[in-house]
């Protein structure tokens, strides 16, 4: 007979619950690496919340990297981010924020550590496959930005 082990889980002392706003962008979905980043999310433990395929247009683009608007490689990120479908969803669970972050790597691909998904699948500064929220704060505001409606 199979043993079976589900999951329960114990409340860890002082542990935050987070959501965060992740973008799969679009060349990971050229690349058909959707189900490769979204089955690292889920193996760590984080939980899909909220997830849907659209297009971005140039005003959410200048709303969502209202920070870069204005840098010398803007225009070339926002011709990327709005080339094509992208997946975007709400992650959470035990301090999602960072978490995913970690998941990510480091924002030029040539950089990244390998292991994670950017270290293992890009060569770029640009097209780097994830976008993921870096605080609370902005995490708030991008899930209000994408998840409103
Ligand atoms: P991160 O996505 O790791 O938070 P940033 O907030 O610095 O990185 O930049 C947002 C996005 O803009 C990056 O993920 C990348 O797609 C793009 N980007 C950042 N810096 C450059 C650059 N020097 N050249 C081209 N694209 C860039
Ligand atoms: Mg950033």
């Amino acid at each position: 007979m199979t043993a079976t082990y589900p999951t329960v889980a114990f409340e860890e002392f002082s542990v935050a619950q987070q959501r965060t706003l992740v973008l799969i962008k679009p060349d990971a979905v050229r690349r058909g690496l959707v189900g490769e980043v979204l089955a690292r999310l889920e193996r760590k433990g984080l939980r899909i919340d909220q997830l849907r395929l659209r297009t971005m247009d140039a005003a959410l683009s200048d709303a969502h990297y209202a920070e870069h608007v204005g840098r010398e490689y803007y225009e070339g990120l926002k011709a990327f981010m709005t080339s094509g479908p992208l997946v975007s969803l709400v992650a959470s669970g035990d301090e999602a924020i960072p978490v995913v972050r970690k998941l990510a790597g480091a924002t030029d691909g040539r950089k990244a550590e390998p292991g994670t998904i950017r270290g293992d699948f890009s060569v770029s500064n640009q097209q780097n496959l994830i976008h993921a929220s870096d605080s609370e704060e902005s995490a708030k505001r991008e899930i209000d930005l994408w998840f409103a409606s």
